[in-house]
C-alpha cells in the first residue's frame, strides 16, 4: 500500500494582490492575465480540483458568429488567443478551426442572417452568406435541400475541452499563480464598500482584489456575499457517434441549427452533437435524458441522415451555466449596500469556450482598470437585472434554448 498523502493541507499565503475564486476556464485564465499584466502575488482557490465544473465537460464549440457585437467581440478575442497560444505558451488548448455554419430555415431567419452578418463584418469578423446550394456542396454529408442558405464563418473552430484544462493548468504554473485546490470559498471581508480579505475554509488571505467565477454555481457563491446573481445551471448532453467516412473531419464543417438548439462537430471520426431542453427545471443535473437525446436525435438524422445507422461511443450530461439574456457578467459585486469596490464578477453565461479567454481579459481589467478596451463593460453588469433577475439588455439570438431563470 502506498503511504497516504493529504492533498487538502493546502498552505495559503496570508495576503495576495488578487485572488480569483473557482479553477475553471474563467477563472484559471482570469488569474494568468492578471499575473501577466504584472501582479506578482495572484492566488486561485478552486473548491475541487481545476476543470472539474463545465469547463473539464464542454463540447469545445468556438463561435465568433455572436448575435451582439460584445459576442463578436468576445468571440474573435477568444479565437485568436486559441490560435495563437502554442507561441505564446508552449501548449494549446487543441483549436481547429474547422469552419462553421448558422443555417437558415425560414425567410424571416434569412433576413436577420443578412442583418447579423453585416454588423459582424463590421466588426471585423471574417463571415459570408452561402446560398442553399454552395450550403450543400461543402456540407455532403447533409440531406440537400434542407437550408435557405447560412452564414458562414471560415475561422471559427473548436478546442478540445480537457486540453484547455491542461493548457491554462500549465499557464498558472508556468506564470507563478498560486493554485490553492480543495479549498473552498467562505466569504469576503469588507472595510467600508472595499474589499479587504477573502475568507476560505482553509484561511483568509488579506487582498483588495477578488474576481469571483463559479459557472453553474455562480449563484451560490453570490449568495454567500449577499449578491443575487442571476446565472443558472441547466442539463446539457452531448454524444459522439462512432466513426463514419461519411462524418470524416474534411466532410463535416460544423453546423448550429439554433432553432432547435442542435449544434454539430467532428470527433474521433464520428459526430460530436450537443442539446440542451429549454422545458425543463433548471438545476445541477449529471444524468443523460436518453427520452430527450431520441427526440433530438430525430431531428440529426434528418439532417445528417447517416448518423441514424451509428451507434454512439460516448454520452455525457453536465450542467452549464447560462444567464437570462445570454449575455456574459462582468461588474462588480453588488449587495444591499451597493457595489463592492475591489471585486469583479465573470461569468460567461454558457458561452465559457468560445468567449472564455475573452471574459477573462476583460475580468482582469476591470480588476486592475475599472473598464476594459475590449468591450465596453457599462451594461454588461449586475445592475442589468431586476429584482426578478429579468435583463434589460436584448438577448444574444444566436444561443443555446434554456429554461426560463426569471420565473423559474
Ligand atoms: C456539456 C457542456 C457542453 C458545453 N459546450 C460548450 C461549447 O461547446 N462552447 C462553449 O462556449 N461553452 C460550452 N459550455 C459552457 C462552458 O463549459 C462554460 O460556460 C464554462 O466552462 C464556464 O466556465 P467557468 O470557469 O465560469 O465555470 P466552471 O468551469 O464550472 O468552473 C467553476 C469552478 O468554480 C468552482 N467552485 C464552485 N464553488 C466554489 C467555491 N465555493 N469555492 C471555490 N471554488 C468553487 C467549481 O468547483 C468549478 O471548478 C458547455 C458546458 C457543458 C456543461
Amino acid at each position: 500500500m502506498p503511504a497516504s498523502v493529504d492533498v487538502t493541507s493546502v498552505r495559503l499565503p496570508l495576503a495576495a494582490d488578487a485572488v480569483v475564486v473557482g479553477g475553471g476556464t474563467i477563472g484559471a485564465w482570469t488569474a494568468w492575465f492578471l499575473r501577466r499584466a504584472g501582479l506578482s502575488r495572484v492566488v486561485l482557490v478552486e473548491a475541487d480540483t481545476l476543470g472539474k465544473g463545465a469547463s473539464g465537460r464542454a463540447a469545445g464549440m468556438v463561435r465568433a458568429q455572436g448575435g451582439t457585437p460584445v459576442a463578436v467581440r468576445l468571440g474573435m478575442f477568444s479565437r485568436d488567443f486559441y490560435a495563437q497560444q502554442y507561441e505564446a505558451l508552449g501548449i494549446d488548448s487543441g483549436f481547429v478551426a474547422q469552419g462553421y455554419y448558422v443555417p437558415c430555415f425560414g425567410a424571416e431567419e434569412v433576413a436577420q442572417a443578412r442583418e447579423r452578418i453585416a454588423m459582424q463584418r463590421g466588426l471585423g469578423l471574417e463571415v459570408r452568406w452561402v446560398d442553399s446550394g454552395d450550403f450543400d456542396a461543402s456540407n455532403p454529408a447533409m440531406a440537400p435541400a434542407q437550408t435557405q442558405g447560412a452564414s458562414y464563418a471560415p475561422g471559427d473552430g473548436y478546442v478540445d475541452p480537457p486540453r484547455n484544462v491542461l493548457a491554462y493548468t500549465v499557464a498558472l504554473i508556468t506564470s507563478g499563480v498560486t493554485i490553492a485546490e480543495r479549498t473552498r470559498f467562505a466569504g469576503l471581508r469588507m472595510a467600508g464598500d472595499r474589499v479587504v480579505a477573502v475568507r476560505t475554509e482553509a484561511g483568509e488571505i488579506a487582498t483588495d482584489r477578488v474576481v469571483l467565477t463559479g459557472g453553474p454555481t455562480l449563484g451560490a457563491i453570490g449568495a454567500v456575499v449577499g449578491c443575487a446573481i442571476p446565472s443558472g445551471g441547466a442539463r446539457h448532453q452531448v454524444v459522439v457517434t462512432q466513426p463514419h467516412p461519411d462524418v470524416a473531419a474534411d466532410r463535416l464543417p460544423m453546423v448550429f441549427d439554433v432553432a432547435s438548439g442542435i449544434y454539430w462537430r467532428p470527433e474521433e471520426g464520428g459526430v460530436l452533437w450537443g442539446m440542451s431542453n429549454p422545458e425543463e427545471t433548471p438545476g445541477e443535473a449529471v444524468q443523460f435524458d436518453a427520452a430527450y437525446h431520441a427526440l433530438m436525435a430525430a431531428r440529426v438524422a434528418q439532417l445528417l441522415p447517416v448518423t441514424a445507422t451509428l451507434g454512439l461511443r460516448r454520452t455525457w450530461a453536465a450542467t452549464i451555466d447560462y444567464t437570462p439574456d445570454h449575455l456574459p457578467i462582468l461588474g462588480p459585486v453588488i449587495t444591499a449596500d451597493g457595489p463592492l469596490q475591489g471585486s469583479v464578477i465573470a461569468a460567461a453565461g454558457g458561452h465559457g469556450m468560445m468567449w472564455g479567454p475573452g471574459v477573462a481579459r476583460v475580468a482582469a481589467d476591470l480588476s486592475l482598470e475599472g473598464h476594459s478596451d475590449l468591450v465596453d463593460t457599462t451594461d454588461l453588469g449586475l445592475d442589468r437585472f431586476d429584482e426578478h433577475g429579468r435583463s434589460r439588455l436584448a438577448p444574444d439570438p444566436i444561443a443555446l434554448p434554456f429554461p426560463d431563470l426569471a420565473t423559474a
